[in-house]
């Protein structure tokens, strides 16, 4: 009989935990991102029942972006942490180890067998966001976690995943249509560092960087040479620099080619491994990708 009572009173403990959800006390689902296309993402889904603080700011290069006290501060007060792991955050190794209590979602764990490109063996290439697919495969993922950790919440979560899905496929017919403007001798794409290689796959471009998937390794003399020499063996009018990687390696490129006879400008500033911000209109994944591909189609097709 006291058993009974206890286990009685363990089962009302446990129902009285999960009636005071979130939501119930009034309070948003306290979300904390490293990259501005996490949080993006989040507040995407979330909406209004969530709050999300972004770690990283915006033109922040995250593989060498060390987290700060304020920022395991931030985590440890939060109910959900959202990385795009495949050690996109190659500085966050301890702080993953050492969370207490707060829900970790990994984007990258939404992908499946074959989704993800492999630098090597042990390289997993970190830039999923540039394949709409696999960042859509990452929104059902974060959906559905955030209606289990919110239960009251979960038709919302659905909701906006739908409406969201729609978007990301709007997005995704943008890209293609603009990108069959090129003819297909154009569709080559120079960036500083290999950002693009789930684009290039997903939308039939082909890649090639100055430097690896990591920022960390520094480029060489000879990595800038070969370059130089595919960019003027391919006749490629236009090479590209990034909001979160230092010019002066594709301006290296751009000086290499032309000492060897072909001119070639740079198309402008991509955002590669962080969104823009408002005050240029890209603060979002949506709109950030939608100013990408407009700016290498534009760049790419001009006439010599
Ligand atoms: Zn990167």
């Amino acid at each position: 009989m006291k058993r009974m009572l206890l286990i009685t009173a363990f089962i009302l403990m446990l129902m009285s935990l999960v009636a005071c959800g979130n939501s119930e006390r009034g309070e948003r689902l306290r979300v904390v991102a490293t990259t501005t296309y996490a949080g993006d993402l989040a507040r995407a889904i979330g909406g209004n029942a969530v709050e999300v603080i972004t770690l990283m700011g915006v033109g922040i290069d995250p593989h060498d972006y060390q987290p700060r006290q304020s920022d395991t501060a931030a985590i440890a007060a939060a109910d959900v942490l959202i990385v795009n792991g495949l050690n996109l955050e190659e500085r966050f190794g301890q702080v993953l180890q050492n969370l207490q209590g707060t829900t970790l979602i990994v984007l990258a764990d939404a992908l499946e067998e074959g989704d993800v490109i492999y630098e090597d063996e042990h390289t997993p290439d970190p830039h999923i966001w540039f394949d709409v697919s696999l960042w859509a495969k990452a929104a059902e993922q974060l959906a559905t976690t955030f209606a289990l950790l919110d239960g009251d919440n979960a038709e919302l979560y659905s909701r906006r995943l739908e409406a969201y899905l729609i978007e990301l496929s709007w997005l995704d017919a943008h890209i293609r249509g603009r990108l069959d403007e090129l003819s297909p001798e154009r569709r080559v794409l120079i960036t500083a560092h290999d950002a693009f290689a789930y684009f290039g796959r997903a939308y039939g471009v082909e890649v090639h960087a100055v430097q690896g998937i990591s920022t960390s390794a520094e480029a060489s003399i000879a990595d800038i040479e070969a370059l130089a020499q595919l960019v003027a063996s391919l006749e490629v009018p236009a090479i590209f620099v990034e909001s979160s990687v230092p010019e002066s390696t594709i301006r290296s490129v751009k000086e290499a080619a032309e000492s060897l006879g072909h001119n070639v400008v740079i198309g402008g500033a991509l955002y590669s491994d962080s969104t823009g911000d408002a005050s240029r209109a890209t603060e979002t994944y949506i709109r950030t990708f939608r100013a990408n591909v407009d700016l290498i189609v534009n760049a790419l097709s001009e006439e010599e």
